[in-house]
């Protein structure tokens, strides 16, 4: 077998790995395999091309490619450990939009090679489409990573023409690459990195709140773009693949979250969601209702009576880090023949998947978990909706209030069940910031305090009894 053959296959080895390792990432079960067995295909793939190109000496740098993968190293394994669950989103911008970045200056450099080498060669579109989608990818993620990490403000922020502005980058954008096409301006490829960046700044902006994990996800698609042009302009299958994939499962995503959140992707990117909300976040009421609050030994004998109890996460719990409380509270209803179930709600906390990979960490049964539909014939018969630290997911805003800026979104509905615990610190809005109802209906009981510390006082109570 020649050396090319060798190589060839292990790069299809590699893409074959991707493949592999998404379909394991659609389930938390063979999440982390996936995982890994993608981390040893991209291993491979490194492998094969210093193998490649170091031999016919094509490969120059050697010591600095090393370095800077050294220097890489270093930097992303403490931060993806050492990182919050809660802190992810912000984490995965960043992540992304360095990728976007990397895929940028591959098409950068190849046009400035292009032209210093080969002048009167005319530069191909995937060579600008790399240096446009890269770009926005990596100044559209800076500015999420801001929002996300409290650097700025995390509310869209919009001013007058602003879409319309939007529209004539893009447009100028285009109209620039076409010029470029045909003249092979290096001075027009800088104005079009310029106008990339600004695009990029000003496409994320109005985008807040809520809406910013699904940006997120888009840009991640971007990126996979970029990354596939890269991959033409270099001639590398593998790159066309990984980025393709990277490109079409972020798309994906990005419906599917602005699926569970009620919304077309359109109104999400262009509606700035949250620009207007005003909670008053104490509790206070112009009709001056007031809510119902007990304390955890309360909610202890509430369950400990429970023929059927349903858990319903939310963001609360992940910043709580409460899920092994939850699970040993459980354990302890079902020990005395109480039937225990968790509701997931598929945008519960701050990124998809969030409340299974706390539940997994906390070795709670996958039969336990059910998902939206399930969860919600199951609340039709339960005694008891026990509320851990979820806000927009249970409100009921979403289906009865067609002003709400949640309408539509599905909902778990803790409103079916016999009675509501709800546990929250404060009166406070959700990630929506907008006020529950739940929270002022007669069968709803609030116990206020840090979900750990409430949950093993009812954990105390339940055992106790
Ligand atoms: P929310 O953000 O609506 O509410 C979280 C609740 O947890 C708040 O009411 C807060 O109240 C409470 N809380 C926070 N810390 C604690 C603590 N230590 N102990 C007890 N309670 C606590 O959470 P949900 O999970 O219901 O909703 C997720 C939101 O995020 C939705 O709006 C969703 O659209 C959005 N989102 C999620 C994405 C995803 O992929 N998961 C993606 C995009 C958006 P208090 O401060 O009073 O304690």
């Amino acid at each position: 077998m020649s050396r090319e053959t060798l190589i060839d296959l292990l790069y299809l080895f590699s893409a074959t790995t991707f493949i592999v390792a998404l379909k394991g990432l659609g389930s938390p079960k063979r999440a982390r395999t996936g995982n890994i067995i993608a981390a040893f295909g991209m291993l491979v793939a490194i492998v094969a091309t210093f193998f490649k190109y170091i031999d016919g000496h094509a490969l120059h740098h050697v010591g600095f490619i090393l370095l800077a993968m050294a220097i890489g190293v270093i930097i992303a394994v403490p931060t993806a450990r050492f990182v919050k669950m809660t802190a992810m989103p912000q984490l995965v911008a960043i992540f992304n939009g360095v990728g976007g970045g990397a895929a940028a200056l591959v098409s950068i450099t190849e046009f400035v090679h292009i032209k210093s080498t080969h002048p009167a060669t005319y530069v191909t579109l995937e060579v600008l489409l790399g240096v446009l989608i890269g770009t926005v990818s990596f100044a559209g993620s800076a500015i999420a990573f801001a929002k996300l990490q409290e650097l700025m403000t995390g509310r869209p922020v919009t001013y007058p023409g602003q879409q319309v502005l939007n529209a004539i980058f893009g447009l100028g954008a285009l109209v620039l690459i076409i010029i470029i096409l045909s003249t092979g301006s290096t001075v027009l490829l800088w104005v079009l990195l310029a106008l990339s960046f600004v695009l990029g700044v000003a496409f994320v902006l109005p985008i807040g709140g809520a809406d910013v994990p699904v940006l997120i996800s888009l840009l991640n698609a971007f990126t996979g773009l970029a990354v596939a042009a890269s991959g033409f302009t270099l001639g590398s299958n593998l790159l066309i693949v990984a980025g393709t994939l990277v490109g079409a499962s972020g798309i994906l995503l990005t419906r599917m979250m602005s699926k569970a959140m009620g919304r077309s992707l359109s109104n999400v990117l262009f509606s700035a969601f949250g620009s207007n909300i005003t909670a008053s976040g104490d509790g206070a009421r112009e009709d001056g209702r007031t809510v119902r609050s007990g304390s955890p030994e309360d909610a202890g004998v509430l369950m400990n009576y429970a023929s059927r109890v349903v858990i319903i996460p939310g963001y609360g719990l992940a910043v709580a880090q409460a899920q092994h409380v939850v699970r040993e509270l459980a354990e302890a209803l079902e020990a005395k023949g109480i039937e225990v179930f968790f509701a997931i709600h598929p945008v519960a906390g701050r990124m998809p998947g969030h409340m299974n990979v706390l539940l997994a960490e906390a070795n709670v049964p996958y039969e336990q978990l059910l998902e939206l539909d399930e969860a919600n014939s199951e609340l039709q018969t339960a005694d008891v909706a026990l509320v851990v630290g979820a806000n927009d997911t249970v409100n009921p805003a979403a289906k009865d209030d067609p002003k709400s800026p949640i309408y539509g979104m599905p909902i778990i509905n803790a409103d079916l069940a016999e009675n509501v615990l709800f546990l929250k610190r404060s009166m406070r809005p959700g990630f929506a910031g907008i006020e529950n109802e739940l929270l002022f209906n007669p069968k709803t009981m609030l116990i206020f305090g840090d979900a750990k510390d409430t949950l093993t006082k009812i954990l105390a109570t339940v055992k106790g009894a």
